[in-house]
């Protein structure tokens, strides 16, 4: 099982490498270059309307999220990734990031490479801070709820393009960036379950790629997703271009779900079996299922201001 998502996850790594220049957001003083988007033709455009027109049975039929354990670089000394960016190594961490909410997936992806990381971020000899990670897959997919919590924005918000954010309580908030589109069943005071799907990858706003902007909040400091907690993450001499047991491309690509009619096919995604894998809950959490206060929401007052640079 967790070779086979291993597996998953490197597969999406190496197909997301040929046509994965650099995905990531653009900071103020920095142009999106605009062609790159075309280098990735077998991407639908993603929309500008939040949540307009979205089949509710893309988000019904959608897995669950995988626990994600490995990180690829998505492209070498493109970017603040440190030295997995240049030896094209792989980062191998813990699932979860463990807070005062609870558990938190470190990447809510199905499977993406890093294409940019945590901090600061030179242009030249200016730069900008990121406030979180970016985390790419040229094919988009879903982006679930990194543990519960109750949704406190949904919609858009500037050079983000479409975001979630979502308030896991005790002073734990998550923002999720450059959103496709929205679920639908999701609206702001909406509680969700960790490893829900809540929107889709794409780049709306001020996006070179398709990726995901992922912030984690703690008592309004952003830390990074990948370092943050115990034990550290380790990095892994792998190369990409060394690939040793790559499954069958039909067993393990990972594909965003048709705009249309069709079921999304969730048979390449290993979903957690409930008992050993299923995401914990957080001990803040109130009885399940849905709960009119499941939390002590407090909106607006715990700090949570992304920053400018996206
Ligand atoms: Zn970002």
């Amino acid at each position: 099982m967790r070779a086979r998502i291993r597996a998953v996850i490197r597969s999406v790594a190496f197909s997301a490498l040929g046509a994965l220049a650099l995905a990531g957001c653009a900071s103020i003083d920095y142009e999106p270059v605009a062609t790159q988007s075309t280098a990735m033709p077998s991407v639908p455009a993603p929309t500008t309307e939040v949540s307009s027109g979205v089949d509710p049975a893309i988000y019904l039929n959608a897995p669950r999220a995988p626990l994600l354990s490995q990180l690829f670089a998505c492209s070498a000394n493109n970017s603040n990734i440190g030295p997995i960016s240049a030896d094209r190594a792989s980062l191998v961490y813990t699932p979860y990031i463990n807070t005062a909410a609870g558990a938190l997936l470190r990447d809510p992806t199905e499977g993406a490479c890093l294409s940019s990381g945590f901090g600061w971020r030179a242009r030249g000899e200016t730069g900008s801070n990121h406030t979180g990670i970016d985390l790419a897959n040229p094919n988009g997919g879903f982006i679930f709820a990194a543990g519960d919590g109750v949704v406190e924005y949904s919609g858009w918000q500037g050079g983000y393009g479409i975001v979630v954010e979502i308030d896991h309580g005790r002073g734990v908030h998550t923002f999720y960036g450059h959103l496709t589109d929205i679920n639908p069943s999701l609206h702001q005071g909406s509680f969700v379950h960790g490893g829900t799907a809540i929107a889709r990858m794409g780049m709306t706003g001020n996006a070179t790629g398709i990726h995901l902007h992922y912030e984690v909040s703690i008592d309004g400091l952003k830390v990074d997703p990948l370092n943050y907690g115990a034990p550290q993450v380790v990095q892994v001499n792998q190369s990409h271009d060394q690939p040793i047991d790559a499954p069958p491309p039909t067993q393990t690509q990972i594909s965003a779900p048709p705009a249309s009619d069709t079921k999304p096919d969730t048979s390449a995604i290993e979903t957690p079996a409930p008992s050993s894998q299923t995401l914990p809950t957080a001990p803040a959490a109130p009885p399940q299922p849905p709960a009119t206060e499941p939390f002590q929401v407090t909106p607006g007052d715990d700090g949570w201001t992304p920053g400018k640079s996206n």
